[in-house]
């Protein structure tokens, strides 16, 4: 045929139709390529230069390209726009004729990357994998850089809400679900689908007992046939299939259950802004921002995974409590830790590349470095701090290290001087020869002019013959007979000695042979780090928590915080609770006021009422935050904290819109009520902000009146409850309601001028003083002035909001130009009008619009 493709456009279509949903990252010496659609994607996303590539005789297909160097940065930006790049490399020799074999080496996707760049240092990257069953979701994640690997099952009677709370928890990076699975995914994570054989029970039991060397796996906790296994097996075959070399670190796999955490459902999580403000999405202004004073990577991660997933287990709870309290008491060796941790690099992901062969000389030495801190780290640890689990120093990886690697390493292994002199004879020789063969031939001219006595013998070198003895034409017939003739030039003869050929050999290899020496030697280091890798890893996750621990301690010290006391009770108290950030928000010269609250036996839910702006919301997150925190091991902003366990918190505060797009805000607030009453228990803890303020007045009464009544009564809720409205009808139900109680928030009004207190008291509040808001707000005087006059006459009629809309004569007197005393005098004709009826007038208005 005349117009046959190319060869390399045949190589690159086979490898193209293996991976039609990636980006094909083609390497063409110090290029990849693109081809085709990729590549037009690839020029449009990284404002790349779109060219041609001739594919046959006649036909040109739109090619771009990245330079292989900086290929770390475009992959990042293209996994970032959720793009998965398969990268195909030349294998093998350099063959004599033809192509480089090409094969694809890695699929990289937003759940599988490994580049430090691609990475954010202070969060996990989890590739997770969730599959519907009847036995309930499975769900599966792990992080390939750090190790950890977790598998779960949500039962099927509480799945929807628990299976989206997790996800949030977690944040994967990459979600896998089946072609054939209906699992329903919220649409801001980014999911990967996969046929449905990787889900396949069989296949996923066989996968994860030869990467976890097990023969069953009823050692984990998982029954056989268990979805947590098809998830955790779908990651697993995913990794095997798309980065093959990650998959040895995943060598534990640990069974978790929901109910070992609080659950905190997507609203709470946000409501509280535990680790993301509402606004921002920023962890700065979040309980996070708060809590993370870490100073390690590891750290960092650990406490994001702390303050996401406070327990319920009242024995780990006093545990990490006890931990903080040793660091809170002391200072000094709390400052002392925390100083000589700095220096730690990311001992969990470095630890994790060594063993994957992903490692490169940078890493060792970053390693070798964090190893060094380690032997002042264990001697600065009190006693006894199971919590920990073993630091070891590793000394013997140490001493490796640093007889190995050469203090002044290059970063790769592209150059060569990453090995240390005289740790290996077999390089040293290379050196030393190498060293040796140049100073040789250094000399050669000398000694051969000497020898021969030959004056216009010369000792050169070309790319052609290598090095070569001249000899002019003239004296060439005097040349010795071990002088081989190579090339006969006009003027010279030129030769070569096989003596030279060896030395030339060891001139021109030595850079190779050294190059491949250290490699082997690098990789030999490699391994026997990657076999105590066990015991590194357990003491970069022993560092994380006692980052976590020392840090906590230190929030705990800077802003006075007490050691919360756990029971098993179902009462809480809580005296002088602040909010950890809204005290760290204050201006100067204002002061956060504490607030006490209590729930006992005969007290369990508390309907706060109180004006705008008094500080309702803020009393109602700080009691939750208080209660996560104490949960979490933290110590809580109070003077004391007495909590009796909690398994979990539900919050219904403000409006949603922009995470239930298409669903009304009523609607949301209505889900949300449902959501909790559906599941809340008697351990839970919920927090409701002005229930039914999204509809009209008579319904979200009677709704939030109802949620109320359902609360106290069900035998499946009774749960703690903290209710703010504006209803005042509500503060009623005491009345009816035993274990309801009325406070408010206390306000001073002396001759008209109001000031919120910001203390909650016990009682209902008489007034709502939502207008002396609308005041402070600027609304404008005119308004502030008839809202008053409104309100005065509803208060004086019974104070139904229904009379509003039976006023037939009342128009708003919004702006001078419209006031009605205006408009009505502008119809009287003063000519016109008598004596009488002009008092009449007066009277009238008087009675309209006098005060
Ligand atoms: P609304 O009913 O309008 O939502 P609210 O009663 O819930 O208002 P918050 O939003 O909790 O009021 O608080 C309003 C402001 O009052 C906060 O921004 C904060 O600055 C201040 N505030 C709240 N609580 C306190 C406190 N305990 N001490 C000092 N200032 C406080």
């Amino acid at each position: 045929m005349d117009d046959e493709v190319t060869p390399i456009r045949k190589q690159y279509l086979d490898i193209k139709k293996n991976y039609p949903k990636a980006i094909v990252f083609f390497r063409l010496g110090d290029f990849y390529e693109t081809f085709d659609e990729d590549a037009e994607i690839t020029s449009r996303e990284l404002d790349l230069v779109l060219t041609a590539r001739k594919v046959s005789k006649t036909a040109k297909v739109p090619m771009a390209g990245i330079p292989y160097h900086a290929v770390d940065n475009y992959l990042a930006r293209l996994i970032d726009k959720g793009y998965h790049v398969a990268i195909a490399e030349q294998v093998g020799e350099q063959p004599d004729k033809g192509l480089f074999e090409r094969e694809v080496v890695r699929v990289v996707t937003p759940g599988t990357v490994i580049e430090p760049v691609l990475l954010k240092s202070d969060a996990n990257n989890y590739l997770a994998a969730a599959v519907e069953t009847p036995k309930g979701i499975g769900i599966a994640y792990a992080d390939i850089t750090t190790g950890e690997f977790f598998a779960s099952v949500i039962r099927a009677e509480n799945n929807s809400g628990a299976f989206t709370a997790e996800l949030t928890r977690l944040h994967p990076a990459e979600i896998l679900i089946s072609d054939k699975n209906t699992i329903e995914i919220p649409a801001a994570f980014s999911v990967t689908t996969v046929p449905n054989a990787i889900f396949d029970p069989t296949r996923c039991a066989e996968i994860l007992c030869k990467i976890l060397d097990v023969p069953t796996l009823d050692s984990f906790g998982f029954s056989a046939g268990s979805p947590a296994i098809q998830a955790a097996g779908a990651i697993a075959r995913y990794l095997d299939a798309n980065q093959p070399t990650t998959l040895k670190l995943l060598t534990r796999l640990n069974a978790y259950s929901l109910d070992d955490f609080m659950t905190l459902d997507v609203s709470t999580r946000r409501n509280l802004e535990l680790t993301e403000t509402l606004r921002s999405n920023d962890p700065k202004g979040s309980l996070l921002g708060v809590l993370d004073t870490t100073v390690t990577p590891m750290g960092k991660r650990a406490i994001r995974q702390w303050v996401s997933k406070p327990l319920t287990d009242i024995a780990r709870i006093r545990q990490r409590l006890d931990a903080v309290d040793i660091f809170v008491a002391n200072g000094v060796r709390r400052a002392e830790i925390r100083a000589a941790m700095k220096p730690l690099n990311d001992l969990e992901r470095l630890i994790n590349r060594v063993t994957g062969g992903m490692a490169i000389p940078r890493d060792l030495i970053s390693l070798q470095n964090s190893l060094d801190a380690l032997p002042e780290i264990i001697a600065l640890l009190p006693e006894d701090l199971p919590i920990l689990g073993r630091l070891h120093e590793s000394a013997r990886i140490r001493e490796m290290l640093h007889d190995t690697i050469s203090p002044d390493s290059p970063a790769t292994l592209m150059t060569s001087g990453v090995i240390r002199r005289g740790y290996s004879a077999e390089l040293d020789e290379v050196y030393n020869n190498s060293e040796y063969a140049r100073d040789w031939m250094a000399n050669l001219e000398k000694v051969e002019r000497e020898r021969t006595g030959l004056r216009t013998l010369k000792v050169s070198y070309n790319k052609v013959f290598g090095y070569y003895i001249e000899i002019s034409k003239s004296l060439a017939a005097a040349a010795p007979p071990e002088y081989i003739r190579k090339q006969t030039l006009v003027n010279a003869e030129r030769f070569i000695t096989p003596e030279m050929k060896e030395y030339e050999a060891l001139v021109l290899n030595a850079e190779d042979s050294i190059r491949s020496i250290e490699n082997r030697l690098f990789y030999q280091l490699c391994d026997e780090i990657g076999r105590e890798s066990a015991e590194i890893l357990e003491t970069a996750r022993g560092l994380a928590t006692l980052d976590v621990l020392t840090a906590l301690a230190e929030s705990a010290a800077l802003n006075k915080y007490v050691k919360p006391e756990i029971n098993e009770s179902a009462e809480i108290e809580i005296k002088g609770g602040r909010h950890p950030v809204v005290e760290l928000t204050m201006k100067s010269g204002e002061r956060f006021i504490p607030n006490d609250i209590r729930f006992t036996e005969t007290e369990q839910i508390h309907v706060v009422t109180g004006p705008n702006m008094s500080g309702k919301s803020t009393y109602l997150r700080q009691t939750a935050i208080i209660l996560l925190m104490a949960q979490m091991g933290s110590f809580v902003p109070a003077d004391s904290a007495k909590i009796g366990i909690v398994d979990r918190i539900f919050t219904r505060i403000g409006a949603q819109d922009e995470i239930h797009a298409g669903l009304s805000t009523f609607m949301v607030e209505m889900v949300e009520t449902a959501n909790i009453l559906n599941n809340a228990t008697p351990r839970s803890f919920l927090i409701l902000d002005e229930i039914g303020r999204g509809t009209s007045t008579y319904d979200g009464l009677s709704i939030a009146w109802s949620v109320v009544e359902f609360i106290h009564n069900a035998p499946h809720l009774r749960s703690r409850t903290l209710f703010a409205t504006h209803y005042h009808e509500l503060t009623k139900l005491a009345e009816t309601l035993p274990n309801l109680k009325n406070y408010n928030v206390a306000v001073s009004d002396h001759d008209g001028t109001v000031v919120f207190l910001h203390k909650i008291i016990p009682g209902a509040a008489d007034r709502s003083y939502g207008i002396h808001v609308g005041q402070i707000a600027g609304l404008p005087k005119p308004v502030i002035n008839r809202a008053n006059e409104i309100l005065s006459r509803l208060e004086a009629e019974g104070n139904s909001p229904a009379k509003v809309r039976e006023e037939p004569l009342i128009q708003m007197a919004l702006f001078p130009e419209t006031n009605p005393i205006v408009d009505a005098l502008e119809k009287v004709d003063v000519n016109a009008i008598s004596p009488i009826e002009a008092i009449n007038l007066l009277y009238e208005w008087k009675s309209r619009f006098g005060r």
